[in-house]
């Protein structure tokens, strides 16, 4: 079975359960001297791996061989894997004939590619809430940041006004799919028509919303999507940037060496050099191929269990925003406070409490419950300050609790009831 990864092919009933996570039960200890079992409520900064891909991983990890350089049947398998995996990944995002899947470490890495491979001047515009991967690639004077308005339909308007005052040449609109912070979805194929009545091309930031949704570049009409494989329930070091080929063909190579080279002559004391035209150009080395499998395979289960996975977070996201609304003084940040409170949102809340440091309510949270919660400004600095400036409680950082795959309902109550007794001080 090792040279075949899962087939993505969709089954004819869609499984009802949601597929296992490999860290689930793991026990955590408390100040108590006792341990807990871990509630990991911090999927959005990394997902925990899923119980297949860890046994996927575990079956290729004696087979793992150089990649599109190796005669041997090791290499043969690992080259197989390698590229079965893009064609997942691809299909798993919807892409076009033509388009390209670059494999990356990361969305940070992906995006910071996709900077590097633009056209020169070509103007980007983008909201100024962005998380810091997809906010600090672009620099210099064609970047537009506007200030995210407080309605959806605020800004499309506010992407139509910046899109029409660009300059002529290319534009490149660069947007979140759901808020790191705030878990809104945001309205992307809004955005994406937007961009087409200008001439321009967007990127999707997916880090968040991939976890959750089917996210289609064909559908949503998207030209790039970056992905993270931690936060899609695969190990660290392996995403992807799939989209458009053409900038990526004509742009220098990502990482110049070995495997991004077609051919290199010496002329002289000159070396000349074919760069490749496929994805390999911008996968410079030896690539991350067990992570890569290992990305492939996630998105294989999360395609075949989309249901199941939409209700298990639908269930336990409403349980959540039940529960915290219930704690007193705790206020949920809003990117689009003035929209209806329950428009479309994935699995991740952040809040504040009035009169309690995040910081500290975390390492309650953790020490005293085995609560795995995250606090600070979430590498979304502008977002968190000017969100958690709004509710008026003092202060520039906040708590997020994000629920997944390795949620369950007894640790949303946990938390709640954790949250109850920090704040009213134990009745
Ligand atoms: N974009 C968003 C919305 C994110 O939430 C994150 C990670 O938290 C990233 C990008 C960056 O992802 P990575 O750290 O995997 O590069």
């Amino acid at each position: 079975r090792i040279d075949t990864v899962p087939a993505p092919a969709p089954v004819a009933r869609a499984p009802r359960a949601v597929p296992a996570v490999a860290g689930a039960g793991l026990r955590v200890p408390l100040v108590t001297g006792g341990t807990r079992e871990y509630a990991n409520l911090d999927h959005a900064a990394s997902a925990p791996c899923l119980a297949e891909v860890r046994r996927a991983v575990d079956e290729f990890l004696p087979w793992y061989a150089s990649v599109h350089r190796g005669a041997g049947f090791a290499s043969q398998v690992s080259t197989r894997v390698h590229e079965r995996s893009r064609d997942i990944v691809a299909r798993f995002l919807g892409a076009r004939r033509g388009d390209t899947v670059v494999f990356t470490r990361n969305t940070t890495d992906a995006l910071t590619l996709l900077a590097r491979s633009v056209p020169r001047h070509t103007a980007v515009v983008q909201f100024d809430t962005e998380h810091h991967a997809a906010l600090l690639p672009w620099r210099g004077p064609h970047v537009r940041r506007i200030a995210t308005p407080s309605t959806r339909s605020g800004a499309i308007a506010a992407l139509d006004a910046a899109l029409a005052d660009c300059p002529e040449g290319p534009r490149l609109v660069v947007v979140t799919g759901a808020s790191n912070v705030t878990g809104e979805v945001l309205p992307v194929a809004e955005f994406a028509a937007v961009a087409r009545r200008h001439g321009a091309r967007i990127a999707l930031d997916g880090a968040q919303l991939a976890p959750h949704r089917p996210i289609s570049l064909r559908e949503l009409d998207v030209d790039y999507v970056a992905i993270s494989g931690h936060k899609l329930y695969a190990p660290f070091g392996a995403g992807a940037l799939a989209g458009r080929a053409d900038w990526l063909r004509a742009a220098p190579p990502y990482l110049a060496g070995g495997g991004a080279s077609r051919s290199v002559a010496a002329d002289g004391e000159r070396v000349t050099v074919a760069w490749n035209d496929g994805p390999e150009r911008h996968e410079g080395g030896s690539p991350n191929t067990v992570g890569v499998y290992a990305l492939g395979v996630a998105c294989a289960e999360l395609e075949r269990h989309a249901g199941a996975v939409a209700a298990h977070e639908d269930e336990l996201l409403a349980r959540l925003r039940r529960g915290l609304a219930g704690v007193p003084g705790l206020h949920t940040l809003r990117l689009f406070a003035d929209d209806p409170a329950v428009a479309d949102v994935v699995g991740t809340v952040s809040f504040v409490i009035e009169g309690h440091d995040p910081g500290r309510v975390a390492a309650a949270l953790s020490a005293e419950y085995g609560i795995g919660v995250r606090d600070g400004a979430f590498c979304a600095h502008i977002a968190t300050r000017r969100l958690v400036g709004r509710t008026g409680t003092g202060g520039a950082k906040a708590l997020r609790a994000s629920i997944g795959l390795g949620t369950t309902t007894e640790h949303v109550d946990r938390l709640v009831t954790a949250l109850r007794r920090l704040v009213t001080g134990g009745e």
